[in-house]
């Protein structure tokens, strides 16, 4: 289901969206936060792309920790650390597997989703990325056999959701209120993220 090619091609893309949508991921930072969402991850994937191209990779768990690792040494601000402890909780997960197949991807995405919630001390319902990779690993494993179009769909609706929530950690949180009616930003990057995992899934 996931190969040490696909995860490959996985980060590609994510690295893609990134950049197609730097302006849109700071424009939502910049409604609740400080603007500078679209510049992290565009310089953090962009880093990742680099690294990726770079490497030669024996297994799965080996291109999740140089993603990790990437992601903790160039990007700035909350979501570095968070989306670095996400991929290399993921990492440890799926280590020793050649193809990782739905449950031990199940695995790999509990271990991300815990691994945000404790470095970030939040849980779900508190406006953050975690509103979107909670309610993942949930769908994921509920479903027999993942349909892509549906991963896509559950990734949308979860960053939806988080428009009408008030935030209560990170930066929006000092908007207090005020913070309702805006898609957070880590959940938008977040559901680019799923979004390119639907299209690399085999
Ligand atoms: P910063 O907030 O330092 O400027 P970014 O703008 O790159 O960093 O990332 C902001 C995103 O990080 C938020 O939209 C939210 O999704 C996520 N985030 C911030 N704090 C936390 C936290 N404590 N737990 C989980 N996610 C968080
Ligand atoms: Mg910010």
């Amino acid at each position: 289901m996931l190969t040490t090619q696909s995860v490959q091609d996985w980060m590609q893309k994510v690295n893609e969206y990134m950049q197609e949508n730097k302006a849109y991921l700071t424009e939502l930072d910049q409604a609740i936060g400080d603007s500078d969402h679209g510049i992290n991850m565009s310089r953090g994937f962009q880093e990742v792309s680099k690294k990726l191209e770079q490497s030669t990779y024996d297994d799965a768990a080996a291109v999740l920790k140089d993603v990790a690792m990437t992601l903790m040494s160039k990007v700035g601000g909350a979501s570095g650390p968070l989306y670095g402890t996400a991929f290399l909780k993921m990492s440890m997960a799926v280590k020793g597997k050649d193809t990782v197949d739905k449950e031990a991807f199940a695995a790999g995405l509990e271990a991300a989703a815990q691994g945000i919630q404790q470095r970030g001390k939040s849980t779900a319902g508190e406006k953050t990325m975690v509103d979107v990779w909670a309610p993942l690993v949930s769908w994921w494993k509920e479903q027999d056999e993942i349909d892509p179009e549906g991963l896509e769909a559950a990734a949308k609706e979860a960053m939806e959701a988080t428009k009408p929530m008030e935030a209560t950690k990170g930066r929006a949180s000092y908007l207090k209120e005020k913070s309702i009616g805006h898609i957070d930003p880590g959940s938008a990057s977040s559901y680019y993220i799923f979004k390119s995992l639907a299209e690399v899934l085999v």
